[in-house]
């Protein structure tokens, strides 16, 4: 981790959480975010976020949606713009996800547009990338995850405005990861691709969060690693006593 960097440990509740249980979790973490020296995410299901948005309103966590469209209103049956997420007070938005990759379809393209959707309404974008195993397997991971970045991340990108999580899509929810030399590798090779498209001085300073079955058992091994600045936590993300472990396991 960069010293210049700050740790962001972000939570990922994907489809999951009813009212009451996604509000107790959300002010779990709120309350449990005080002494931690990362930024803290949390990022509920649509239908919470309004809701969420008054849980942790004062505290340190932040509040990020796990999809936007690419337009900022019109014809769009059951899309959520990027001003919208603002409205509900939103302040990170999670683009190209490989479920949203894999269940609808979505390609650099369409994840482009949607994160300079999210950039132009003052959000953060948290742009998602990562290798399926029949890549890794092949040698590619590296050349995969390097034409995401380059497809996916917006040209006008800044360190201040996006967040690249590396997300070995074989990694996710399997309780496998990569090694920390494996995660060393492809992140490096994610700041270089960075640097080719944003110039060496953004990409120093973007974070870069890896994600995939990290947990409070792991978590201090993979946030140590030198070009990981934080994690991006799916199923650990959904029991406050989890994710606030992970964040404290920050260097
Ligand atoms: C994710 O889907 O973003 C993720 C990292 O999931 P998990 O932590 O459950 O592997």
């Amino acid at each position: 981790m960069g010293a210049e960097r700050t740790p962001v440990i972000a939570g990922n509740w994907k489809m999951n959480g009813l009212k009451q249980d996604g509000l107790a979790l959300a002010g779990d973490v709120a309350a449990g975010a005080g002494t931690h020296a990362c930024e803290f995410v949390i990022c509920p299901p649509a239908t919470l976020l309004a809701v969420v948005a008054e849980v942790v309103a004062g505290s340190r966590v932040q509040l990020g949606a796990q999809n936007c469209h690419a337009e900022p209103d019109g014809a769009h049956t059951g899309d959520i713009s990027a001003g919208m997420l603002v409205d509900a007070g939103c302040s990170h938005v999670i683009l190209g996800h490989s479920e949203r990759r894999a269940d609808h379809g979505e390609d650099d393209a369409a994840v482009v547009a949607k994160a300079a959707a999210a950039l132009a309404a003052g959000l953060t974008a948290i742009v998602c990338v990562g290798e399926t195993e029949a890549q890794r397997d092949a040698g590619l991971a590296l050349d995969v995850v390097a034409a995401q970045v380059a497809g996916s991340v917006p040209g006008d990108a800044a360190a201040a405005n996006t967040i690249v999580a590396y997300e070995p899509v074989w990694a996710i929810g399997s309780g496998r990861t990569p090694t920390p030399s494996e995660i060393q590798a492809v992140h490096a090779h994610i700041r270089s691709a960075l640097a080719d498209r944003l110039g060496e001085e953004t990409a120093a300073a973007m974070r870069l969060l890896y994600g995939g079955s990290m947990k409070p058992g792991n978590a201090a091994e993979l946030l140590a690693i030198e070009d990981v600045d934080g994690g991006l936590i799916g199923g650990a993300s959904l029991k406050a006593e989890d994710f606030l472990a992970i964040a404290q396991s920050c260097p």
